[in-house]
């Protein structure tokens, strides 16, 4: 069997479309990804991701557009004659083999001599720091453990492309935290290939070299962790990059780069994302722990509190506009529900967007 993958320089997706019945789940999305990278899928749920990845692995057959690696076509192949590196969300692990079984399954179902395949699950075993662990049974192992057996799993085989699907969803918080720097200390070791897909923007921002922002189907911006964090390009990748508040209001200046709009009494000056017009109708996007209660006398955006929380080392405010425009913000203290605060925040720190929100 020939394993297409082996030393290709370039994955690329060109128009890649899935349709379950009559719902287009992927609308023509393409995509190039070079060998070495550690791309990001990211996006709300229902956006496409697993069946992007599914379409990659070919457990899914795509319904348009193709796969390429390099000049080749890959998109009629079979899962196995791609030869891409699987770990799942639900690793399903085999719960009556030993954990060195586990990861050998696959040189095995391969054919491999078993002194070579003894050799190359030491090497995964020790990899994912599971030495001394591997004569134990799935169900001896905390999640942490099974999770790192899964990669072991699909690392051992050493496949060109690794693809992972939310692989530390079921994990809790600090044995995330453990596995997410386990991850890409391994895609470094191997100098993989790694496509992953999250829900988390956080686990995407501290992995990827790139991040692939999904939303409905379409790919909404491709960028660096920094670009998305301070340049998303669109509204609903603000939104979905921690820029929570997003309030209307009307463009009354457009200075290079900057533009003011005019929210109620108010005006708000901040850095133009998608090119606006005096006159026209715009939005603003700022992060809470950007947007403060202003000095008494300075003008800023009028609201309401409604409660504040505390979050250890400071409190988070949320309070809402006259029509009904919910804001969150940093307060230095706890204030008094029913107060009216008017908030502000650092013109570097404001986006401007002319798409409203779907
Ligand atoms: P999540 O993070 O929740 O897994 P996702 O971004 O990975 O979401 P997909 O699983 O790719 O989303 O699903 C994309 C869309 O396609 C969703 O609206 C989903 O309901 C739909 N979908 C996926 N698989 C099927 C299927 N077998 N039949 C019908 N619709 C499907």
């Amino acid at each position: 069997m020939t394993i297409h993958a082996a030393n290709f320089r370039e994955l690329k997706l060109d128009k890649l479309s899935r349709d379950f019945g009559s719902f287009n789940a992927l609308k023509e999305v393409s995509l190039t990804i070079t060998k070495g990278e550690f791309i990001a899928l990211l996006g709300p749920s229902g956006c496409g991701k697993s069946t992007t990845l599914n379409l990659i692995a070919g457990l899914l057959p795509a319904t348009g557009g193709g796969i390429w690696l390099d000049d080749k076509r890959i998109d009629q192949l079979r899962p196995e004659e791609r030869g891409f590196g699987m770990v799942f969300q639900n690793y399903a692990l085999f719960p009556h083999m030993s954990v060195n079984k586990n990861i050998g399954f696959g040189l095995k179902m391969r054919g491999v001599p078993k002194a070579e395949a003894d050799r190359r699950v030491a090497e995964a075993a020790a990899l994912v720091h599971l030495q001394g662990q591997t004569e134990k049974l799935p169900g001896q192992l905390s999640g942490g453990q099974q999770q790192r057996v899964a990669i072991a799993r699909a690392i051992v085989v050493e496949p060109p492309l690794v693809l992972m699907d939310e692989p530390l969803s079921n994990l809790d918080a600090k044995l995330r935290l453990e596995m997410r720097a386990e991850i890409r200390r391994i895609h470094n070791t191997l100098g993989a290939t790694t496509i992953y897909v999250t829900h988390d923007q956080e686990e995407a921002l501290s992995l990827a070299d790139r991040i692939v922002v999904m939303r409905e189907g379409v790919v909404r911006q491709v960028g660096t962790p920094e670009d998305l964090f301070s340049r998303p390009d669109h509204l609903d990748v603000a939104e979905f990059m921690g820029f929570r508040n997003t309030v209307a209001g009307k463009v009354t200046a457009v200075n290079g780069g900057t533009a003011q709009i005019a929210i109620g009494g108010a005006t708000v000056t901040g850095r133009v994302r998608e090119s606006v017009a005096v006159g026209q109708s715009a939005w603003v996007a700022i992060r809470p722990e950007d947007l403060h209660p202003n000095a008494p006398g300075q003008s800023g955006l009028v609201a309401n509190l409604v409660s504040t929380e505390f979050r250890g080392r400071e409190f988070v405010g949320f309070a809402k506009m006259e029509d009904g425009t919910s804001l969150s913000f940093l307060a230095e203290q706890k204030l008094q529900p029913g107060a009216t605060v008017t908030l502000g925040a650092d013109p570097d720190r404001v986006l401007v967007f002319t798409g409203g929100k779907a």
